[in-house]
């Protein structure tokens, strides 16, 4: 008697079902993603029940965004952020740049986004990228809205740009920052919003930024999931399909907090403060 889709319980094993001491926000999940077609609700309701109470649902073109914002109609404590991200750069053109200004209007949209360069894999030549992040950094400036910053290699010319235009954005978030102190040095002078990912749960590659955690102001950091890309690497049990869910946050935070030298509700109060303030979440979105 298999039912077609997933229940609440049958995803996540016992050991990974985690709650945190106090009510986070996942900054970055981007539940629009195909591979929770099936589900939504339970990874929704598993979120709940590991106390990550609000969702920030990352919109990384027009399509997308579109979906964020109608799921964020639906479920109390979701809100959806609306771009283009570096990788569909080329795609960027007038009619897109309305349509977005659009969605930017409606009031489930708290931030523009995900837009910026990505210099790793260049899916956009990087003269698209920039075009079309500064574009969306001019609509930022205009609605008053946050920016979702991706930077991955480019941080270097991400700081030139964003040099530029401080002055005209409210606030920016550079969103799962895995860059070196250089660049997040720069970053803190523009006081900018880091966004931290279970990236430094990778042995393999996150060992610069466990240093790094304790350099990163604690009312510039909020946290995300970045589901379902980055499955953290040191989870206590396998979990079968490996999609990174917002559910697997505390997790994160745990070891943030761990590296950074504070307990895990500090910094779970103190990264939810801060997203609440940065994103103007209204004071009830918590259930
Ligand atoms: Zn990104």
């Amino acid at each position: 008697m298999a039912e077609p889709t997933a229940t609440f319980d049958d995803v996540l094993p016992e050991a990974l079902r985690f709650r945190s001491p106090a009510p986070l926000v996942d900054i970055g999940a981007n539940l629009t993603h195909e591979s929770f077609g099936r589900d939504l609700e339970a990874v929704i309701q598993r979120a709940r029940a590991a106390h990550v109470d609000t969702l920030i649902l990352t919109g990384t073109d027009r399509e997308h965004a579109e979906q964020a914002v109608a799921l964020a109609r639906q479920y109390p404590g979701l809100f959806a952020t609306a771009g283009v991200h570096p990788h569909d750069a080329s795609g960027w053109t007038p009619e897109l740049a309305r349509a977005m200004a659009a969605l930017h209007r409606e009031p489930e949209v708290v931030a523009v986004g995900e837009c910026g360069l990505d210099f790793n894999r260049n899916f956009s030549t990087p003269a698209e990228q920039e075009r079309a992040f500064e574009a969306q950094l001019g609509l930022a400036a205009e609605s008053g809205l946050p920016v979702f910053i991706h930077e991955r290699d480019a941080g270097r010319r991400m700081l030139e740009i964003l040099h530029a235009w401080r002055d005209d954005l409210s606030q920016a978030v550079v969103h799962c920052f895995t860059g070196e102190r250089d660049t997040l040095y720069g970053y803190r002078d523009l006081d900018l919003h880091i966004g931290l990912t279970g990236w430094l749960c990778d042995e393999r590659r996150g060992h610069h930024l466990r240093e790094l955690v304790r350099e990163i102001p604690l009312n510039r950091l909020m946290v995300e999931t970045d589901c379902p890309y980055l499955l953290p690497r040191n989870l206590p049990a396998k979990l079968k399909g490996r999609r990174h869910e917002p559910a697997l946050l505390p997790w994160i935070v745990r070891e943030i907090a761990h590296w950074r030298g504070l307990d895990e509700q500090a910094l779970a109060e103190a990264t939810t403060a801060t997203a609440r303030e940065f994103f103007r979440l209204p004071t009830d979105a918590a259930d």
